[in-house]
């Protein structure tokens, strides 16, 4: 199991909004908050979400470059993949392979994928 994961953010404010709804939705629980971070905790994983110095902001983020492509949660049914899916669609979180969802993972794996503000990918999948 991953002890943490932690992810450098363009815009700190912006990405506790998109990110606390989900991960309290998930059973997450804010773990440590300061001035320049915050992570959220689920039984022994925690992930970290850190305000990048401005000096490192221009040069952004990009899935397709060296690093970090997407962060995949458990789901804990198909139901509740739909659910998610109902709650992006109302914030206007666009839904990322809508033409293949919620197949788009390949046959028999049931997600949904999208995006947090600074495009990182996110994946919610059905057992
Ligand atoms: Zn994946």
């Amino acid at each position: 199991m991953l002890h943490h994961v932690e992810i450098n953010v363009t815009d700190l404010k912006r990405t506790i909004k998109f990110w606390n709804w989900f991960l309290k939705e998930l059973g997450y629980e804010v773990h440590q908050k300061w001035d320049m971070g915050i992570s959220w905790k689920y039984q022994s994983t925690y992930l970290v979400f850190v305000q990048t110095d401005k000096k490192y902001i221009e040069a952004g983020y990009h899935r397709s470059r060296v690093g970090l492509n997407h962060l995949a949660f458990h789901a804990m049914s198909r139901e509740q993949v739909d659910r998610f899916t109902e709650k992006l669609k109302e914030k206007n979180i666009p839904i990322l392979y809508q033409d293949r969802h919620p197949f788009a993972g390949g046959n028999g794996h049931y997600a949904v994928f999208f995006e947090d503000p600074d495009r990182i990918k996110v994946e919610l999948v059905a057992p």
